[in-house]
């Protein structure tokens, strides 16, 4: 910890000198944050580099400057304020109790904080887990969930490889993060309870200045573009003139669909935007209300 905070203090005093309008923002060196982080920034159209050996990096064409360290430290430096905001796990940060801004979920790296126990236990619910010890690198969000519910269990903080803990007799259960179980079933272990809904959320320092806000502002409308055209899909069809109207109370669209007439007489071609999540079915009622030469094409930004 102490050399954690000298590394900070020198990030802080080099940020002294080199500007103060930069904001700066940590997000993970290398880790399961890490692709998604970089591909959030970089379609928000925030050039910098980024490479395996690099620490640092000032952005070319936005006033940001990126940290790249290791996810467990982020909550701490945008507390202190060495970094101004950070992208980092709900899970981590929520474990460390750290007094920062959630400022937006970011919807990728989800996983779950799961309870599991050796395969062949009979389980029933949650009192099972009553007088016994559970193995986990989440003490805090472990005993607070044990405690909601009423169970008396003894939680064993340890900092990796927790899914081994039941199978070398350091505990009886464990509770720790699962996306798709594979992990748990290869240690013959099975998920019987979920504790915790993480995400990748952006964070930010209480004490941002002015400029730091207007920046952030900016950065939070890049976003919320990108992820609003990650959740719809510009859609082209041509119908004839009859059908038009059963298409079109088909089509949500942005405000109404736009009607093209086409060079062949009695046809037009429609455009409109639908959500990602209605899609299958949209697309079939579209079909069966007389749409054709369906086109549906992804939107790389959506300004509302
Ligand atoms: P570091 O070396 O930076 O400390 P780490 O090993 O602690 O990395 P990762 O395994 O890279 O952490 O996970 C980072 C975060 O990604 C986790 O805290 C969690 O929020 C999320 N995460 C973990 N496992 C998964 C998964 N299987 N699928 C999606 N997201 C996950
Ligand atoms: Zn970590």
């Amino acid at each position: 910890m102490a050399s954690l905070e000298k590394i900070g203090a020198c990030l802080f005093k080099t940020s002294m000198i080199m500007s103060t309008e930069n904001i700066r923002i940590a997000i993970q060196k290398s880790g399961r944050l890490s692709e998604d982080s970089l591909k959030l920034f970089k379609e928000c159209g925030i050039k910098f580099e980024a490479h395996g050996s690099k620490l640092r990096s000032v952005s070319s064409n936005f006033p940001i400057e990126f940290l790249f360290l290791r996810d467990d430290d982020i909550p701490g430096y945008v507390e202190d304020g060495v970094a101004d905001l950070g992208v980092i796990g709900l899970n981590v940060l929520m474990e460390q109790k750290r007094k920062v801004d959630i400022v937006k979920e970011l919807g990728f790296s989800k996983c779950r904080l799961s309870l599991a126990i050796p395969r062949n236990e009979v389980y029933t619910d949650l009192t099972y887990f009553n007088g016994k010890s559970i193995a986990t690198s989440y003490p805090n969000l472990t005993d607070a969930f044990l405690k909601a519910n009423g169970v008396k269990a003894e939680t064993h903080e340890i900092s990796g490889s927790v899914e081994i803990a039941p199978s070398i007799g350091l505990a009886e259960g464990i509770c720790d993060i699962v996306s798709t179980g594979g992990t748990l079933l290869s240690n013959g272990l099975k998920e019987v309870a979920e504790v915790f809904q993480s995400q990748a959320v952006l964070i930010s320092n209480k004490q941002l200045n002015k400029t730091k806000k207007e920046l952030l502002d900016k950065i939070i409308f890049r976003i919320d573009a990108v992820q609003k055209g990650q959740n719809a899909k510009y859609v082209v069809l041509n119908a004839k003139e009859e059908n038009i109207a059963q298409i079109i109370a088909l089509l949500p669209g942005m405000r109404s669909p736009s009607v093209v007439p086409l060079a062949e007489k009695g046809w037009f071609s429609l455009h409109s935007v639908i959500s990602e999540n209605d899609f299958w079915e949209i697309i079939e009622s579209l079909r069966l209300a007389g749409a054709e030469g369906i086109l549906v094409l992804p939107i790389e930004k959506m300004i509302l």
